[in-house]
């Protein structure tokens, strides 16, 4: 694989699609398992979660609904700190078992803020899924209970995460070049 050039910055390969696609299998392996005969509800977190909660949903075989919100905290390479919530939620949580799908928890702000509205809403349990976490980057108190894979510090891009709109759409995810 070579390197992809998205907007000013060059990106270099990091996990393969086929990586990608064998994590996400174990994962919805696992969370299956974990839900039997719970009727879980996912709530996937847009614009990045959006890939992988479609392959994650389809690893799925037992009743599942999924429903989407959109919140925001980032633009360009760093942290705005701003977490708006541009999408509201209308399903009843109330004594459901919810699963949050997030494509990366970084310094955790974006779920910090997110889970408290959930909680509000008296689930029956709260759990969360991460296509990436960035131990070295987490400054608030989230607990990320399924995680496809652990990475460094380091701006990634591709599998449903953007540079300022775009890269979205790589079946494999990159990582800034040197
Ligand atoms: P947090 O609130 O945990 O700091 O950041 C969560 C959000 O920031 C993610 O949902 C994602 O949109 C964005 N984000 C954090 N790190 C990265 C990264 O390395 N690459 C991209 N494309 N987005 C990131």
């Amino acid at each position: 694989m070579n390197t992809v050039q998205v907007h000013d910055k060059v990106f270099k390969p990091f996990i393969s699609r086929e990586q990608i696609q064998e994590r996400v299998k174990e994962l919805g392996a696992q969370i299956d398992k974990d839900y039997a005969g719970l009727n879980p509800i996912f709530i996937s977190i847009l614009n990045g979660s959006f890939i992988f909660a479609a392959d994650l949903f389809r690893c799925i075989t037992v009743d599942a609904e999924i429903s989407f919100i959109k919140l925001a905290s980032y633009k360009g390479t760093t942290s705005t700190g701003n977490v708006v919530t541009a999408i509201g939620m209308e399903e009843r949580l109330e004594g459901r078992h919810v699963v949050i799908l997030e494509d990366i928890v970084d310094t955790g702000k974006t779920l910090s803020a997110f889970i408290p509205e959930i909680m509000q809403r008296h689930p029956a349990s709260l759990k969360i899924a991460a296509f990436l976490t960035k131990p070295e980057a987490l400054q608030h108190d989230v607990y990320t209970d399924y995680v496809g894979f652990e990475i460094p510090n380091n701006f990634v891009v591709g599998y449903g995460l953007d540079y300022d709109g775009l890269g979205r759409n790589l079946p494999e995810l990159y990582t800034l070049a040197d």
